[in-house]
């Protein structure tokens, strides 16, 4: 199940939603103040290697975003 973050604009309240990929921000609401409009994030939990099957798809990079890769060891 994909977990979609939004933020409030609000207050700033930021929370997960468990939501199916049919229902797209349909009754979404703040949980603290009620913002019936929340700003909907990027999270972190995207698909990743959906399409392709029966694949040697296996400890692979590619679905990471490369950013700050220095300073290890
Ligand atoms: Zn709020």
């Amino acid at each position: 199940m994909p977990i979609y973050e939004y933020e409030c604009k609000k207050c700033g309240k930021t929370f997960e939603i468990y939501q199916r990929i049919s229902e797209t921000s349909k009754d979404v609401k703040c949980p603290v103040c009620g913002e019936p409009d929340p700003q909907r994030k990027i999270s972190a939990f995207s698909s990743c290697g959906t399409s392709g099957s029966g694949g040697g798809y296996s400890s692979g990079g590619g679905c990471s975003s490369s950013g700050h890769s220095s300073g290890f060891g």
